[in-house]
C-alpha cells in the first residue's frame, strides 16, 4: 500500500517542526529527516538566538531598519517587515510551549523576570532572546518533544528524499502541473519507495556543506535547493553565502565555531609567524565586521598558501578565559589546545545560504503543491547579507504563514494519481563507490579556492569548467549505479555548486557578501539574482 500524507514536510528543523505544529489536527502529517531529530539540523546547533522587538525601548521600525541595512539594498521590505512583525508573537509561541529562554538577573525574580536580551552585529538595540549559548539545542529539543506528543504526525526518520514527483510527469497527466509526492530512500534498509502528499514541503536546510570549511552540519547539502530547481522552480541570490570568519581548524572538529565574542574581548588573529595582520585591512583592525574580517583572512592564506591563521587570547588569564568562554575553553582543550597558552588555529567557514527556492509570503514556490521554507527558502528578508539571528525567526515566521495557506488549500479536493515505483531494473551495484569520496572533496576544494570569499572572472571561469566535468561524471554514475544517500548529497552538491557559480557570475558589482576583484564597486540599481530552469536540467 502506497503511503499518502495530506502534508509530507521534508526536513525536521526549526521550519519543518513548526509548520507540522501548526498544521490542523486533522491534517495527516509526515515528517521526513535524513539524520537524527537532535543533533543533525543546523537549527540544534546555533548559538546565539532568536531576534524579535521585546524591549519598550525598541520598535518594529528599527528592527525592519537594520534588516534592510544589513542587506544592501536588496531585501523585499514586504518580506522584512511581515517577518518582523510576527517576531513577538513567535517568542510567545515558544514561551508556551516552554522553551527555556534565559532570564535576565536584574529583574524580579518572584515575577518569573524579564527574559535576558543580547545585541548582536547589525542590530541598534538588543534583541536577541536566548537559552545561553545554546540556543538551537533548546529550541529543537522543545519542537521534537511536542511533535512526537502529536498524534497526527509520523516522524521518519533516517529517510532522504530523492526528488519530487510532479504530476506533468506520470503518463496519464491530466490538469496542471502539481507536486503530489517524492521518492525517498530509507538509508537502513536501501528500499526505495514513492510517498504521495496533497501537499510537500521543502524544509531541507542550506547548502553550505558546498564548501571545503563549513560551520554547519553533515547534511547541510542543499537538498530541498537541488530538487525543486530539478522539478521546475526558480531559485534566487545564491552568490550571497555568509562565511563565518573563525572555525576551528581541526580534522575532528569540522564544524566549531570560535565565537566573534573572542575578538571582542581581546583576541588578536595572527599569521603562523606570530605577526598581527588585521589593522593592515582595516582600522577596527580584529573588531572590523565579520566580512571584512573573513576576506583578510582569506588573502593572507591565499597570499602565503596556509591552511589556517591563528586567533590568540593567550595574554588573557586563564580565569578570564574560563569564566567568557566555557565551552570553547573545553572543546579545544579536548582537542589539544590550552588555548589560555597558546593561539587557536582558525578558517573562515561557510555559515549560511542567503539565497535559495523562490517562494511568496506564505512559502509558496512556482510549483502548486509545493512549498519551500527556511534556509531552503529565498523569502527576500535577508537581501545580499543576513542579519544575526534572523535565521530562525524567518524559518517560524514562514512556516506559521505556510501553514494557513496549506490549511485554506486542503480545504478543495486535488486528484491523488497512483504513483510509479522507482525502477532501479537497469542499475548495478557500484565497482568504484571511492569516486563519490573523491568527487565531494573535489566539489568542495574547488568552490572554496574560485568560488569562495572572494571572487574574479577568471576564477569563476575554472570553476564553471570544473563543475561541468564533475556533472557529467556524476550523472554518469548515477545512471549506471545503485545509489546511496552519499551519491544523493554529491549529485545535489554539484547541482547548488554550479547554481552559485552561475549566479555570482550574473552579479557584475561588489554587494554585501559577493565580493569580486573585476568589479569592486556597487552598482546604483539593486536586483536579485533569479535563475530559471531549462526544460533539459529538470
Ligand atoms: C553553528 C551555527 C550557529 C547558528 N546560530 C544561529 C543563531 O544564533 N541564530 C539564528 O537565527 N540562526 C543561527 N544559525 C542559522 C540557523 O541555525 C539556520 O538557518 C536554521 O536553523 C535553519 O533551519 P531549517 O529548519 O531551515 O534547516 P535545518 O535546521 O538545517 O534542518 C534541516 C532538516 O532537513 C533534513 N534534511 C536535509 N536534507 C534532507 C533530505 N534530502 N531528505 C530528508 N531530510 C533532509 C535534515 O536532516 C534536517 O532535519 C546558525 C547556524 C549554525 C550552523
Amino acid at each position: 500500500m502506497q503511503k499518502h500524507y495530506d502534508v509530507l514536510i521534508i526536513g525536521a528543523g526549526a521550519a519543518g517542526l513548526t509548520l507540522a505544529l501548526h498544521l490542523p489536527k486533522h491534517c495527516q502529517v509526515g515528517v521526513v529527516s535524513k539524520g537524527a531529530l537532535l543533533g543533525s539540523s543546523s537549527t540544534y546547533w546555533a548559538q546565539g538566538g532568536i531576534s524579535a522587538v521585546l524591549d519598550a525601548d525598541d520598535t518594529l521600525s528599527s528592527h525592519i531598519d537594520d534588516t534592510l541595512n544589513a542587506g544592501v539594498g536588496l531585501c523585499e521590505p514586504d518580506s522584512v517587515a511581515f517577518t518582523v512583525e510576527n517576531a513577538p508573537a513567535i517568542i510567545n509561541w515558544l514561551v508556551e510551549l516552554g522553551m527555556p529562554f534565559t532570564r535576565d538577573p536584574d529583574s524580579d525574580a518572584d515575577t518569573g523576570g524579564e527574559f535576558h536580551l543580547t545585541r548582536e552585529g547589525g542590530h541598534s538595540h538588543r534583541r536577541v532572546i536566548h537559552a545561553e549559548d545554546a540556543t538551537g539545542k533548546a529550541l529543537q529539543t522543545t519542537l521534537v518533544n511536542h511533535t512526537r506528543l502529536a498524534s497526527n504526525i509520523d516522524i521518519i526518520e533516517n529517510v532522504i528524499a530523492i526528488d519530487l514527483i510532479t504530476s506533468d510527469k506520470l503518463k496519464d497527466s491530466c490538469g496542471d502541473k502539481r507536486c503530489v509526492g517524492t521518492y525517498v530512500l530509507n538509508r537502513n534498509t536501501g528500499d526505495i519507495d514513492s510517498i504521495a502528499s496533497t501537499t510537500t514541503v521543502l524544509a531541507t536546510g542550506g547548502a553550505n556543506k558546498v564548501y571545503l570549511y563549513t560551520s554547519n552540519p553533515d547534511g547541510a547539502s542543499g537538498d530541498g535547493i537541488a530538487m525543486a530547481w530539478r522539478a521546475g522552480c526558480r531559485v534566487a541570490n545564491m552568490e550571497f553565502m555568509q562565511f563565518h570568519p573563525t572555525c576551528l581548524y581541526h580534522p575532528e572538529a569540522k564544524s566549531f565555531l570560535i565565537s566573534e565574542a573572542v575578538r571582542g574581548e581581546g583576541g588578536i588573529l595572527k599569521l603562523p609567524s606570530g605577526e598581527p595582520f588585521m589593522q593592515r585591512f582595516d582600522p577596527r583592525a580584529d573588531l572590523a565586521p565579520r566580512d571584512i574580517v573573513a576576506r583578510a583572512i582569506d588573502h593572507e592564506m591565499k597570499r602565503l598558501g596556509i591552511d589556517c591563521v591563528y586567533l590568540d587570547i593567550s595574554h588573557k588569564s586563564k580565569a578570564f578565559i574560563q569564566s567568557h568562554f566555557p565551552n570553547i575553553y573545553q572543546r579545544c582543550l579536548e582537542l589539544g589546545y590550552a588555548i589560555d597558552q597558546e593561539p587557536i588555529p582558525v578558517v573562515p567557514a561557510a555559515h549560511y545560504t542567503c539565497g535559495g527556492v523562490v517562494t511568496d509570503l506564505q512559502g509558496q514556490t512556482d510549483i502548486a503543491g509545493l512549498y519551500a521554507l527556511g534556509e531552503t527558502a529565498y523569502t527576500g528578508l535577508h537581501g545580499a547579507n543576513r542579519m544575526a539571528s534572523n535565521s530562525l525567526l524567518e524559518c517560524m515566521a514562514f512556516a506559521r504563514a505556510a501553514a494557513e495557506a496549506i490549511r485554506i488549500e486542503l480545504q478543495q479536493p486535488h486528484p491523488q494519481p497512483r504513483l510509479p515505483a522507482w525502477d532501479d531494473s537497469q542499475v548495478i551495484d557500484s565497482d568504484e563507490a571511492v569516486v563519490i569520496a573523491h568527487n565531494w572533496h573535489e566539489v568542495r576544494r574547488l568552490m572554496w579556492n574560485y568560488v569562495g570569499i572572494v571572487r574574479t572572472d577568471k576564477r569563476l571561469q575554472r570553476a564553471t569548467n570544473r563543475i561541468e566535468l564533475l556533472q557529467q561524471e556524476i550523472a554518469d554514475y548515477y545512471g549506471h549505479f545503485k545509489i546511496n544517500s552519499d551519491l544523493l548529497e554529491l549529485r545535489n552538491l554539484a547541482t547548488v555548486a554550479q547554481l552559485i557559480i552561475e549566479s555570482a557570475k550574473c552579479r557584475k558589482e561588489s554587494r554585501g557578501l559577493h565580493y569580486t576583484l573585476d568589479y569592486p564597486h556597487l552598482n546604483p540599481e539593486a536586483e536579485a539574482t533569479i535563475l530559471q530552469p531549462q526544460p533539459e536540467t529538470r
